[in-house]
């Protein structure tokens, strides 16, 4: 039964993309690419290679965005260079500060299609969370991503712009492997990263490559909502952490939130998580698992979650996550003493259960939640695209 979004197994080299002006964006591009955009463009093989090294390193490590500022490049190849070529970031449509200090970013590609970037700091650290598409083709039923249409892929450059960008706002270059704001990320903005999975992971090599921008895959977490047929693939090719949406612990109830269940089930699921390739002790696979009041959270919910978690064997932790409630949604947030005795029980257990503090409520830092607010959907519009996904689920 074929399913919306895409699964194509077989890698396609992305095209460079050419603006309006016929420029050639080069975020996104590996060192190959670049050598092949500059032979193109009429430079010798030999030359093009070493420029191409110069120009990955200025782009990825010092963050330039501008040729001209490539002084270890001649000044007139600069020129030529920039009639050519540019280095693009995502336009940035609203930027808000929480009071918490959780930065949200409302981005615009260049065709014109909105999406959302959020930063969320902590005491020496922080966590970027991007997004993988716009829109999504998966409608969990708690999720406001969910209510929108997949508009389309971001491409590898959008996705690895959005750290470039992150980085550009916190003053983060060069690169370098410590004692950074931005140190991890999470891909767990809009969108399905597996449905989207050459892009997501020619981005994330860019992010990984130590000439790049040098973050540690053990300071990446792919999420995805079990999109079973491409975990292997996402673990040796990508190689990041993992972490699984399971949310429901019986068929019935993860069909109803996460309506992929209905194609690869609970158990399909966890046989995938047995086999992804590094998943040990050191490096657990995460279980996100949203608490929704008396649909998923009962103590026999979390008996079911350990003996499930036990039976495949797993090094997991669980990531109990307080629903992030938006207009219109249809589910409420379990109570706190709810959400703390579901913990109890896992942890006890012992297996690792923490509760996510919610962050940035005040500036609607929930995915999908500001571009919702900024197009303001009609009810009965979420309702009928809500209606037409399931339909083509069914
Ligand atoms: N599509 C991927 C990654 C993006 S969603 C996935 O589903 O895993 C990132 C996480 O946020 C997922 O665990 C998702 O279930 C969770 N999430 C989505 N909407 C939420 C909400 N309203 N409240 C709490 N968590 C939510
Ligand atoms: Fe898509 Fe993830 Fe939201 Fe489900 S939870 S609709 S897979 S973004």
């Amino acid at each position: 039964m074929p399913i919306p979004g895409q699964i194509d197994p077989v890698p396609v080299p992305r095209a460079a993309t050419r603006r309006e002006d016929g420029r050639v964006d080069l975020v996104g591009l590996g060192k190959p690419a670049i050598a092949a955009a500059l032979i193109e463009a009429g430079l010798e093989p030999k030359q093009a290679k070493l420029r191409a090294k110069q120009i990955w390193h200025q782009i990825y490590n010092r963050g330039a965005t501008d040729f001209a500022a490539m002084s270890d490049i001649a000044k007139p190849q600069r020129a030529w260079l920039a009639e050519r070529f540019l280095i693009g970031r995502p336009e940035v449509v609203v930027q808000q500060v929480s009071t918490d200090g959780t930065r949200k970013w409302l981005l615009k590609t260049a065709d014109g299609h909105d999406f959302e970037m959020v930063f969320i700091p902590d005491a020496d650290r922080g966590t970027l969370c991007v997004s993988s598409q716009v829109g999504c083709t998966l409608n969990c039923r708690f999720c406001h991503t969910g209510t929108m249409r997949l508009v389309r892929n971001l491409e590898a450059g959008e996705i690895v712009g959005q750290v470039m960008l992150a980085r550009d706002a916190l003053g983060e270059w060069p690169s370098q492997p410590e004692g950074r704001m931005l140190s991890n990320i999470v891909m767990m903005g809009m969108g399905e990263p597996l449905y989207n999975f050459e892009n997501v992971r020619d981005a994330l090599k860019i992010v990984m490559d130590g000439d790049g921008l040098g973050l540690s895959r053990r300071r990446i977490t792919l999420s995805t909502s079990g999109v079973v047929p491409m975990m292997g693939r996402a673990g040796d090719e990508i190689g990041v952490n993992l972490a699984v949406s399971l949310h429901a612990v019986t068929k019935a109830v993860r069909d109803e939130i996460v309506p992929l269940n209905r194609k690869y089930g609970i158990e399909e699921l966890l046989a995938a998580c047995a086999a992804y390739p590094g998943a040990n002790n050191a490096r657990r696979i995460t279980f996100e698992y949203v608490m929704l009041k008396d649909k998923n959270d009962s103590d026999e919910d979390a008996r079911e979650l350990v003996r499930l978690i036990r039976k495949y064997k797993l090094p997991a932790k669980v990531n109990l996550i307080p629903f992030n409630p938006w207009p219109g949604a249809p589910y409420e947030c379990s109570d706190e003493e709810r959400v703390r005795r579901f913990s109890e029980i896992v942890f006890e257990a012992g297996i690792s259960a923490p509760v996510r503090r919610p962050r940035g409520r005040d500036i609607m830092a929930a995915c999908g939640q500001l571009k919702s607010a900024a197009e303001k959907k009609s009810r009965a519009e979420l309702d009928r695209i809500a209606e037409e996904k399931q339909a083509a689920l069914a």
